[in-house]
Protein backbone atom coordinates (compact mmCIF):
# COMPACT_ATOMS: atom_id res chain seq x y z
CA UNK A 1 0.00 0.00 0.00
CA UNK A 2 1.21 3.86 -0.69
CA UNK A 3 0.11 6.32 1.98
CA UNK A 4 0.16 8.85 -1.04
CA UNK A 5 -1.71 7.14 -3.85
CA UNK A 6 -3.98 4.69 -2.08
CA UNK A 7 -7.54 5.21 -0.68
CA UNK A 8 -6.89 4.89 3.32
CA UNK A 9 -7.93 7.80 4.70
CA UNK A 10 -11.45 7.27 6.41
CA UNK A 11 -13.12 11.05 6.14
CA UNK A 12 -16.98 11.98 6.51
CA UNK A 13 -18.55 15.13 3.75
CA UNK A 14 -21.18 17.54 4.65
CA UNK A 15 -24.14 15.61 3.72
CA UNK A 16 -22.62 12.78 6.35
CA UNK A 17 -21.92 10.14 3.82
CA UNK A 18 -18.27 8.30 4.62
CA UNK A 19 -15.48 7.06 2.31
CA UNK A 20 -11.76 5.94 2.46
CA UNK A 21 -9.79 8.60 0.13
CA UNK A 22 -6.19 8.95 -0.95
CA UNK A 23 -4.68 11.88 0.28
CA UNK A 24 -4.46 13.95 -2.76
CA UNK A 25 -8.44 13.43 -2.42
CA UNK A 26 -9.02 15.76 -0.31
CA UNK A 27 -10.53 19.00 -2.34
CA UNK A 28 -12.28 16.69 -4.44
CA UNK A 29 -15.83 17.50 -4.28
CA UNK A 30 -15.02 20.80 -1.77
CA UNK A 31 -17.44 23.27 -3.78
CA UNK A 32 -20.39 21.05 -3.41
CA UNK A 33 -19.84 18.16 -0.78
CA UNK A 34 -16.59 19.30 0.80
CA UNK A 35 -14.87 16.93 3.07
CA UNK A 36 -15.30 17.91 6.61
CA UNK A 37 -13.45 15.91 8.46
CA UNK A 38 -11.31 12.45 9.39
CA UNK A 39 -13.31 9.70 10.91
CA UNK A 40 -11.29 6.64 11.45
CA UNK A 41 -12.67 3.83 14.01
CA UNK A 42 -10.73 5.26 16.81
CA UNK A 43 -10.24 9.59 18.45
CA UNK A 44 -6.66 8.86 18.43
CA UNK A 45 -6.37 7.77 14.71
CA UNK A 46 -8.39 11.09 13.79
CA UNK A 47 -6.33 13.57 15.44
CA UNK A 48 -3.22 11.29 13.54
CA UNK A 49 -4.35 11.09 10.40
CA UNK A 50 -5.38 15.06 10.79
CA UNK A 51 -1.46 15.49 11.86
CA UNK A 52 -0.52 12.75 8.73
CA UNK A 53 -2.29 14.98 6.57
CA UNK A 54 -0.95 18.68 7.39
CA UNK A 55 2.35 17.05 7.20
CA UNK A 56 2.32 16.26 3.83
CA UNK A 57 0.93 19.11 2.81
CA UNK A 58 3.54 20.74 4.92
CA UNK A 59 6.23 18.70 3.36
CA UNK A 60 5.59 19.19 -0.02
CA UNK A 61 3.44 22.24 -0.49
CA UNK A 62 4.83 24.75 2.31
CA UNK A 63 3.74 28.20 0.77
CA UNK A 64 6.50 30.60 -0.37
CA UNK A 65 5.10 33.48 1.68
CA UNK A 66 2.34 34.43 3.63
CA UNK A 67 0.00 36.37 0.02
CA UNK A 68 0.02 32.77 -0.86
CA UNK A 69 -0.75 31.26 2.19
CA UNK A 70 -3.96 33.12 2.39
CA UNK A 71 -4.71 32.47 -2.03
CA UNK A 72 -4.40 29.11 -1.21
CA UNK A 73 -6.82 28.91 1.91
CA UNK A 74 -9.54 30.61 -0.72
CA UNK A 75 -8.79 28.29 -3.84
CA UNK A 76 -7.80 25.51 -2.36
CA UNK A 77 -5.03 23.23 -4.49
CA UNK A 78 -7.40 20.76 -7.10
CA UNK A 79 -6.76 17.19 -7.01
CA UNK A 80 -4.54 16.94 -9.33
CA UNK A 81 -1.95 19.82 -8.31
CA UNK A 82 -1.83 17.82 -4.61
CA UNK A 83 -1.22 14.43 -6.73
CA UNK A 84 1.66 16.12 -8.61
CA UNK A 85 3.24 17.53 -5.35
CA UNK A 86 2.78 14.08 -3.08
CA UNK A 87 4.18 11.84 -6.46
CA UNK A 88 7.67 13.48 -5.20
CA UNK A 89 7.91 12.04 -1.98
CA UNK A 90 5.40 8.72 -2.61
CA UNK A 91 8.56 6.84 -3.05
CA UNK A 92 9.09 7.14 1.18
CA UNK A 93 5.29 6.09 1.96
CA UNK A 94 5.30 2.61 0.77
CA UNK A 95 3.99 0.70 3.61
CA UNK A 96 6.28 -2.47 3.28
CA UNK A 97 9.41 -2.91 0.91
CA UNK A 98 13.10 -2.09 1.65
CA UNK A 99 11.82 1.42 3.00
CA UNK A 100 9.14 1.27 4.68
CA UNK A 101 7.31 4.00 5.90
CA UNK A 102 8.06 4.65 9.86
CA UNK A 103 9.68 1.69 9.68
CA UNK A 104 13.44 0.57 10.99
CA UNK A 105 15.48 0.02 7.95
CA UNK A 106 17.21 -2.96 9.36
CA UNK A 107 14.64 -5.48 10.06
CA UNK A 108 16.55 -8.10 10.99
CA UNK A 109 17.85 -6.24 14.16
CA UNK A 110 14.47 -6.08 15.73
CA UNK A 111 14.25 -9.55 17.32
CA UNK A 112 11.15 -8.43 19.76
CA UNK A 113 7.70 -9.77 17.79
CA UNK A 114 4.43 -9.03 19.82
CA UNK A 115 1.02 -8.99 19.05
CA UNK A 116 -0.18 -6.15 16.68
CA UNK A 117 -2.30 -4.87 19.71
CA UNK A 118 0.49 -3.49 21.54
CA UNK A 119 1.01 -0.79 18.57
CA UNK A 120 -2.44 0.70 20.00
CA UNK A 121 -1.60 3.08 22.82
CA UNK A 122 -3.88 1.62 25.10
CA UNK A 123 -2.83 -1.69 24.57
CA UNK A 124 -0.58 -2.65 28.21
CA UNK A 125 2.99 -2.24 26.84
CA UNK A 126 4.97 -5.36 26.96
CA UNK A 127 6.05 -4.68 30.71
CA UNK A 128 2.41 -5.05 32.21
CA UNK A 129 1.60 -7.95 30.17
CA UNK A 130 4.51 -9.92 30.93
CA UNK A 131 2.98 -8.97 34.78
CA UNK A 132 -0.61 -10.07 34.09
CA UNK A 133 -1.83 -6.03 34.76
CA UNK A 134 -3.43 -5.26 31.74
CA UNK A 135 -6.66 -4.07 33.24
CA UNK A 136 -7.01 -1.14 30.76
CA UNK A 137 -8.36 -3.03 27.85
CA UNK A 138 -9.11 -6.64 26.86
CA UNK A 139 -5.95 -7.67 25.37
CA UNK A 140 -7.71 -10.16 23.35
CA UNK A 141 -9.63 -7.55 22.10
CA UNK A 142 -7.70 -6.75 18.96
CA UNK A 143 -5.80 -9.60 16.88
CA UNK A 144 -5.51 -8.65 13.52
CA UNK A 145 -5.78 -4.93 11.75
CA UNK A 146 -5.82 -4.91 7.95
CA UNK A 147 -3.09 -2.24 5.82
CA UNK A 148 -5.16 1.42 6.49
CA UNK A 149 -5.31 0.45 10.08
CA UNK A 150 -1.94 -0.78 11.05
CA UNK A 151 -0.76 2.38 9.08
CA UNK A 152 -2.72 4.46 11.67
CA UNK A 153 -1.97 2.35 14.68
CA UNK A 154 2.14 2.62 13.41
CA UNK A 155 1.67 6.40 12.50
CA UNK A 156 -0.16 7.00 15.93
CA UNK A 157 1.93 4.90 17.88
CA UNK A 158 5.22 7.07 16.39
CA UNK A 159 3.52 10.51 17.20
CA UNK A 160 2.33 9.78 20.30
CA UNK A 161 4.67 7.26 22.02
CA UNK A 162 4.65 6.87 25.82
CA UNK A 163 7.77 5.16 27.50
CA UNK A 164 8.00 1.75 26.42
CA UNK A 165 10.27 0.21 29.08
CA UNK A 166 14.28 0.72 28.82
CA UNK A 167 15.29 2.10 25.68
CA UNK A 168 11.73 2.72 24.49
CA UNK A 169 11.79 6.41 23.69
CA UNK A 170 8.88 8.62 23.50
CA UNK A 171 7.24 10.55 20.70
CA UNK A 172 9.53 13.58 19.75
CA UNK A 173 6.65 15.98 21.59
CA UNK A 174 7.50 13.08 25.05
CA UNK A 175 4.26 10.98 25.60
CA UNK A 176 1.27 11.55 24.71
CA UNK A 177 1.19 15.28 23.76
CA UNK A 178 -1.06 17.83 23.08
CA UNK A 179 -1.93 19.14 20.18
CA UNK A 180 -3.42 22.26 19.25
CA UNK A 181 -4.94 23.15 15.56
CA UNK A 182 -6.71 26.04 14.25
CA UNK A 183 -9.96 24.29 12.81
CA UNK A 184 -11.69 24.85 9.64
CA UNK A 185 -15.03 24.67 7.90
CA UNK A 186 -13.68 21.62 5.82
CA UNK A 187 -11.33 19.24 6.46
CA UNK A 188 -8.90 20.93 3.79
CA UNK A 189 -8.94 24.17 5.39
CA UNK A 190 -8.61 22.24 8.61
CA UNK A 191 -5.25 20.93 7.01
CA UNK A 192 -4.20 24.11 5.47
CA UNK A 193 -4.57 26.44 8.64
CA UNK A 194 -2.27 24.25 10.23
CA UNK A 195 1.06 24.47 7.70
CA UNK A 196 3.32 27.12 8.17
CA UNK A 197 4.55 29.20 5.43
CA UNK A 198 8.51 28.47 4.61
CA UNK A 199 10.21 31.21 6.59
CA UNK A 200 8.50 30.45 9.50
CA UNK A 201 8.96 26.57 9.28
CA UNK A 202 12.31 26.69 8.31
CA UNK A 203 15.17 27.55 10.60
CA UNK A 204 17.41 30.08 10.19
CA UNK A 205 20.76 29.54 8.51
CA UNK A 206 21.69 25.59 7.85
CA UNK A 207 19.33 23.27 7.38
CA UNK A 208 20.09 19.03 6.64
CA UNK A 209 17.97 18.49 3.47
CA UNK A 210 18.82 15.10 2.53
CA UNK A 211 15.67 12.70 2.01
CA UNK A 212 16.96 10.93 5.35
CA UNK A 213 16.91 14.01 7.12
CA UNK A 214 13.11 14.35 6.20
CA UNK A 215 11.98 10.76 6.26
CA UNK A 216 14.22 9.09 8.45
CA UNK A 217 13.29 5.25 7.49
CA UNK A 218 14.92 5.77 4.28
CA UNK A 219 18.45 5.13 6.08
CA UNK A 220 19.73 3.58 9.00
CA UNK A 221 17.59 4.67 12.30
CA UNK A 222 20.10 7.35 14.36
CA UNK A 223 20.51 4.86 17.40
CA UNK A 224 20.16 6.28 21.01
CA UNK A 225 22.16 3.44 22.81
CA UNK A 226 25.09 5.88 24.01
CA UNK A 227 24.60 7.70 26.45
CA UNK A 228 23.64 11.64 26.15
CA UNK A 229 24.67 13.61 24.79
CA UNK A 230 25.95 10.67 22.11
CA UNK A 231 22.62 9.77 21.51
CA UNK A 232 20.35 12.83 21.26
CA UNK A 233 18.61 14.05 18.32
CA UNK A 234 17.97 17.38 18.69
CA UNK A 235 16.77 20.01 15.91
CA UNK A 236 20.25 20.93 14.18
CA UNK A 237 20.31 16.99 13.40
CA UNK A 238 17.36 16.90 11.19
CA UNK A 239 15.30 18.94 8.40
CA UNK A 240 12.27 20.24 10.40
CA UNK A 241 9.78 17.98 8.54
CA UNK A 242 10.95 15.31 10.49
CA UNK A 243 8.78 16.51 13.20
CA UNK A 244 5.94 15.03 11.09
CA UNK A 245 7.90 11.70 10.41
CA UNK A 246 9.63 10.99 13.61
CA UNK A 247 10.58 7.45 14.47
CA UNK A 248 10.99 7.08 18.14
CA UNK A 249 10.24 3.37 18.39
CA UNK A 250 12.32 0.89 15.87
CA UNK A 251 9.28 -1.19 14.69
CA UNK A 252 8.81 -3.20 11.49
CA UNK A 253 5.16 -4.49 10.75
CA UNK A 254 4.78 -8.53 9.79
CA UNK A 255 2.42 -8.97 6.88
CA UNK A 256 0.36 -11.93 6.31
CA UNK A 257 -1.42 -13.04 3.09
CA UNK A 258 -4.38 -15.25 3.66
CA UNK A 259 -6.01 -16.89 0.77
CA UNK A 260 -9.30 -15.67 1.89
CA UNK A 261 -10.08 -12.22 2.69
CA UNK A 262 -11.01 -11.76 7.18
CA UNK A 263 -11.96 -9.14 8.93
CA UNK A 264 -10.03 -6.42 10.35
CA UNK A 265 -10.73 -6.12 13.92
CA UNK A 266 -11.28 -2.23 14.10
CA UNK A 267 -12.91 -1.11 10.68
CA UNK A 268 -14.22 -4.48 10.14
CA UNK A 269 -12.81 -4.33 6.10
CA UNK A 270 -12.40 -7.95 4.90
CA UNK A 271 -8.22 -8.14 3.77
CA UNK A 272 -6.12 -10.73 2.28
CA UNK A 273 -3.27 -9.09 3.09
CA UNK A 274 -3.32 -8.48 7.50
CA UNK A 275 -0.86 -7.77 10.31
CA UNK A 276 -1.02 -9.35 13.33
CA UNK A 277 2.57 -8.90 14.90
CA UNK A 278 5.29 -6.65 14.38
CA UNK A 279 9.00 -6.95 15.44
CA UNK A 280 10.46 -4.13 17.75
CA UNK A 281 13.38 -3.08 19.31
CA UNK A 282 14.61 -0.65 22.21
CA UNK A 283 16.85 2.74 21.45
CA UNK A 284 15.19 4.44 18.69
CA UNK A 285 15.71 8.18 17.79
CA UNK A 286 15.97 10.06 21.01
CA UNK A 287 14.26 13.22 19.95
CA UNK A 288 14.98 16.26 22.22
CA UNK A 289 14.36 20.20 22.21
CA UNK A 290 12.00 20.68 19.78
CA UNK A 291 9.60 23.45 19.17
CA UNK A 292 6.69 21.45 17.53
CA UNK A 293 4.78 23.78 15.22
CA UNK A 294 1.49 22.14 16.72
CA UNK A 295 1.75 21.72 20.32
CA UNK A 296 2.17 24.67 23.24
CA UNK A 297 5.24 25.09 25.06
CA UNK A 298 7.12 26.21 28.08
CA UNK A 299 10.47 27.11 28.00
CA UNK A 300 12.82 26.19 30.90
CA UNK A 301 16.48 26.67 31.24
CA UNK A 302 16.04 27.98 27.59
CA UNK A 303 14.50 25.06 25.91
CA UNK A 304 11.28 24.45 24.55
CA UNK A 305 8.60 22.15 26.57
CA UNK A 306 6.19 20.76 24.90
CA UNK A 307 2.81 20.66 27.22
CA UNK A 308 0.65 17.83 27.94
CA UNK A 309 -2.92 16.77 28.78
CA UNK A 310 -3.50 16.65 32.52
CA UNK A 311 -6.02 14.45 33.98
CA UNK A 312 -9.17 16.53 35.15
CA UNK A 313 -9.35 17.21 31.41
CA UNK A 314 -9.05 20.03 28.89
CA UNK A 315 -11.15 23.14 29.16
CA UNK A 316 -11.42 26.97 29.58
CA UNK A 317 -8.89 27.04 32.52
CA UNK A 318 -6.17 26.11 30.18
CA UNK A 319 -7.73 28.70 27.11
CA UNK A 320 -5.14 31.50 27.72
CA UNK A 321 -1.92 29.23 27.81
CA UNK A 322 -2.87 28.22 24.62
CA UNK A 323 -4.04 30.91 22.65
CA UNK A 324 -1.62 33.73 24.49
CA UNK A 325 2.01 33.87 24.73
CA UNK A 326 2.85 34.74 28.87
CA UNK A 327 4.22 38.07 30.10
CA UNK A 328 7.11 36.53 30.98
CA UNK A 329 7.98 34.20 27.73
CA UNK A 330 7.94 31.08 29.70
CA UNK A 331 4.53 30.37 28.12
CA UNK A 332 4.06 29.93 23.74
CA UNK A 333 0.85 29.12 21.81
CA UNK A 334 1.36 26.41 19.00
CA UNK A 335 3.41 28.60 16.14
CA UNK A 336 0.11 27.72 13.78
CA UNK A 337 -2.16 29.12 16.37
CA UNK A 338 0.24 32.22 16.80
CA UNK A 339 0.22 32.49 13.11
CA UNK A 340 -3.41 32.61 12.77
CA UNK A 341 -3.79 35.09 15.55
CA UNK A 342 -1.29 37.74 14.05
CA UNK A 343 -1.94 37.49 10.39
CA UNK A 344 -5.59 36.60 9.74
CA UNK A 345 -7.37 38.98 12.37
CA UNK A 346 -10.14 36.52 12.57
CA UNK A 347 -11.81 35.19 15.14
CA UNK A 348 -11.55 30.88 14.89
CA UNK A 349 -11.67 27.99 16.53
CA UNK A 350 -8.79 25.74 18.20
CA UNK A 351 -9.14 21.95 18.48
CA UNK A 352 -6.67 20.47 21.21
CA UNK A 353 -6.29 16.94 21.75
CA UNK A 354 -3.94 14.19 22.96
CA UNK A 355 -3.44 11.39 25.63
CA UNK A 356 -3.31 12.09 28.90
CA UNK A 357 -0.39 9.38 29.67
CA UNK A 358 0.27 7.80 33.14
CA UNK A 359 4.39 6.80 32.09
CA UNK A 360 3.58 3.40 29.83
CA UNK A 361 -0.04 3.31 30.26
CA UNK A 362 -2.71 6.03 29.05
CA UNK A 363 -5.24 7.37 31.41
CA UNK A 364 -7.63 8.73 29.12
CA UNK A 365 -8.40 10.62 25.43
CA UNK A 366 -8.75 14.09 25.96
CA UNK A 367 -10.68 15.94 22.88
CA UNK A 368 -12.38 19.86 23.34
CA UNK A 369 -12.84 22.73 20.72
CA UNK A 370 -12.92 26.25 21.97
CA UNK A 371 -13.02 29.62 20.37
CA UNK A 372 -10.09 32.05 19.05
CA UNK A 373 -11.02 35.30 19.91
CA UNK A 374 -9.29 38.00 18.03
CA UNK A 375 -8.34 41.38 19.87
CA UNK A 376 -8.03 44.90 18.85
CA UNK A 377 -4.81 46.04 18.10
CA UNK A 378 -2.36 46.72 21.47
CA UNK A 379 -5.56 45.72 23.45
CA UNK A 380 -3.57 41.67 23.63
CA UNK A 381 -2.44 42.16 27.88
CA UNK A 382 -5.61 44.43 29.12
CA UNK A 383 -7.54 41.04 27.55
CA UNK A 384 -5.50 39.00 28.89
CA UNK A 385 -5.13 40.34 32.53
CA UNK A 386 -9.20 40.52 32.64
CA UNK A 387 -9.49 36.97 31.51
CA UNK A 388 -7.42 35.70 33.73
CA UNK A 389 -9.48 37.21 36.40
CA UNK A 390 -12.35 35.05 35.37
CA UNK A 391 -10.20 32.70 35.16
CA UNK A 392 -8.55 33.08 39.03
CA UNK A 393 -12.15 33.41 40.40
CA UNK A 394 -13.59 30.36 38.75
CA UNK A 395 -10.20 27.88 40.04
CA UNK A 396 -10.88 29.52 43.82
CA UNK A 397 -14.03 28.66 43.83
CA UNK A 398 -13.82 24.94 42.05
CA UNK A 399 -11.25 24.51 45.18
CA UNK A 400 -13.91 25.53 47.71
CA UNK A 401 -16.65 23.75 46.56
CA UNK A 402 -14.44 20.59 46.46
CA UNK A 403 -13.59 21.03 50.09
CA UNK A 404 -17.14 22.01 51.09
CA UNK A 405 -18.40 19.13 49.39
CA UNK A 406 -15.93 16.80 51.29
CA UNK A 407 -16.76 18.49 54.51
CA UNK A 408 -20.51 17.19 53.81
CA UNK A 409 -19.87 13.56 52.48
CA UNK A 410 -16.92 12.56 54.07
CA UNK A 411 -16.45 15.58 57.06
CA UNK A 412 -13.46 16.36 59.73
CA UNK A 413 -12.56 12.34 58.99
CA UNK A 414 -9.00 11.54 57.04
CA UNK A 415 -10.55 9.49 54.92
CA UNK A 416 -9.02 10.46 51.26
CA UNK A 417 -11.77 9.64 48.67
CA UNK A 418 -10.91 11.21 44.98
CA UNK A 419 -13.30 14.36 44.63
CA UNK A 420 -11.97 15.68 41.37
CA UNK A 421 -15.23 15.09 39.71
CA UNK A 422 -16.62 17.10 41.39
CA UNK A 423 -14.11 19.97 40.09
CA UNK A 424 -14.34 19.02 36.74
CA UNK A 425 -18.49 18.78 36.87
CA UNK A 426 -18.01 22.66 37.98
CA UNK A 427 -15.64 23.29 35.23
CA UNK A 428 -17.78 21.68 32.99
CA UNK A 429 -20.91 23.68 33.88
CA UNK A 430 -19.09 27.11 33.71
CA UNK A 431 -17.70 26.34 30.46
CA UNK A 432 -19.57 27.72 27.98
CA UNK A 433 -20.87 30.57 29.93
CA UNK A 434 -17.08 31.19 30.48
CA UNK A 435 -16.77 32.29 26.66
CA UNK A 436 -19.94 34.31 26.39
CA UNK A 437 -18.12 36.45 29.09
CA UNK A 438 -14.99 36.70 27.70
CA UNK A 439 -16.41 37.65 24.33
CA UNK A 440 -18.41 40.38 25.97
CA UNK A 441 -15.17 41.42 27.78
CA UNK A 442 -13.27 41.58 24.27
CA UNK A 443 -16.66 43.77 23.42
CA UNK A 444 -16.11 46.30 26.12
CA UNK A 445 -12.21 46.98 25.88
CA UNK A 446 -12.49 50.31 24.40
CA UNK A 447 -15.46 51.74 27.24
CA UNK A 448 -14.16 52.65 30.40
CA UNK A 449 -15.45 50.33 33.27
CA UNK A 450 -17.22 48.09 30.47
CA UNK A 451 -15.82 44.87 32.42
CA UNK A 452 -17.07 45.80 35.54
CA UNK A 453 -20.89 44.13 34.97
CA UNK A 454 -19.73 41.18 33.15
CA UNK A 455 -17.59 40.43 35.96
CA UNK A 456 -19.91 40.76 38.63
CA UNK A 457 -22.51 38.22 36.26
CA UNK A 458 -19.52 36.01 36.29
CA UNK A 459 -19.19 35.96 40.04
CA UNK A 460 -23.16 35.19 39.70
CA UNK A 461 -22.55 32.63 37.85
CA UNK A 462 -19.89 31.05 39.59
CA UNK A 463 -22.01 31.09 42.93
CA UNK A 464 -25.20 29.72 40.66
CA UNK A 465 -22.83 27.06 39.77
CA UNK A 466 -21.40 25.85 42.48
CA UNK A 467 -24.02 25.44 44.94
CA UNK A 468 -25.48 23.30 42.24
CA UNK A 469 -22.76 21.09 41.88
CA UNK A 470 -22.72 20.84 45.41
CA UNK A 471 -26.40 20.00 45.67
CA UNK A 472 -26.10 17.75 42.90
CA UNK A 473 -23.49 15.58 44.71
CA UNK A 474 -23.91 15.79 48.12
CA UNK A 475 -27.42 14.33 47.99
CA UNK A 476 -26.59 11.98 44.77
CA UNK A 477 -26.81 9.09 46.94
CA UNK A 478 -23.19 8.20 45.78
CA UNK A 479 -22.29 8.17 49.45
CA UNK A 480 -24.51 6.58 52.49
CA UNK A 481 -25.30 8.02 55.87
CA UNK A 482 -24.74 11.91 55.02
CA UNK A 483 -25.18 13.82 58.63
CA UNK A 484 -28.12 16.27 57.65
CA UNK A 485 -26.59 18.69 59.71
CA UNK A 486 -23.02 18.90 58.42
CA UNK A 487 -24.49 19.07 54.88
CA UNK A 488 -26.40 22.10 56.06
CA UNK A 489 -23.54 23.34 57.39
CA UNK A 490 -20.73 22.78 54.55
CA UNK A 491 -23.29 24.77 52.12
CA UNK A 492 -23.44 27.12 54.49
CA UNK A 493 -20.36 27.53 54.24
CA UNK A 494 -20.30 27.56 50.72
CA UNK A 495 -22.47 30.12 49.99
CA UNK A 496 -20.80 32.48 52.67
CA UNK A 497 -17.20 31.96 50.92
CA UNK A 498 -18.56 32.76 47.41
CA UNK A 499 -20.62 35.99 48.69
CA UNK A 500 -17.00 36.92 50.22
CA UNK A 501 -14.36 39.34 50.05
CA UNK A 502 -11.82 37.10 48.63
CA UNK A 503 -13.94 36.13 45.31
CA UNK A 504 -14.50 39.95 44.51
CA UNK A 505 -10.59 40.58 45.10
CA UNK A 506 -9.44 37.79 42.62
CA UNK A 507 -11.82 38.76 39.88
CA UNK A 508 -10.77 42.79 40.45
CA UNK A 509 -13.99 43.53 41.17
CA UNK A 510 -14.55 46.44 44.08
CA UNK A 511 -15.76 45.47 47.72
CA UNK A 512 -19.32 47.12 48.33
CA UNK A 513 -19.46 50.05 49.84
CA UNK A 514 -21.52 49.84 53.53
CA UNK A 515 -23.17 52.65 54.40
CA UNK A 516 -22.87 53.74 58.55
CA UNK A 517 -26.88 52.92 59.01
ZN1 LIG B 1 -9.08 -1.86 9.48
Amino acid sequence: MNLTYDRWIPVRRADGSRESIAPWQLTEGIASNPIVAVASPRPDFDGALTQFLIGLLQTTCAPPDTFTWRKWRREALTSDELRGRFSTVAHAFELEGKAAFMQDYAPAELTNKLDISALLIEAPGEQTQEQNKDHFIKRNGVAQLCPACAAMALFSMQTNAPSGGKGYRTGLRGGGPLTTLVQGKTLWETCWLNVLEQARHLRDGETKDGESDRFPWLAPTRISEAKPPAGITTSVDVHPDQQFWAVPRRIRLLAEVLPLPTPCDLCGAASTRIYRHFVTRNYGVNYQGFEHLLSPHYVKDGLPNPIHPQPGGVGYRHWLGWVENSADGTRRPAKVIERFRTQTREDGRLWAFGFDMDNMKARCWYDATMPLLTVPEGMDSIFKALVEHLIQGADWAAGVLRGRVKDALLGGSDARGDLSFVQAHFWEATEATFYEHADRLRAGLTTPQAEVPVKESWRAVLHTAALFVFDHHAQAGDFDAVDPRRLATARNDLAKALAGKKLRDLLGLPQPTHNPA
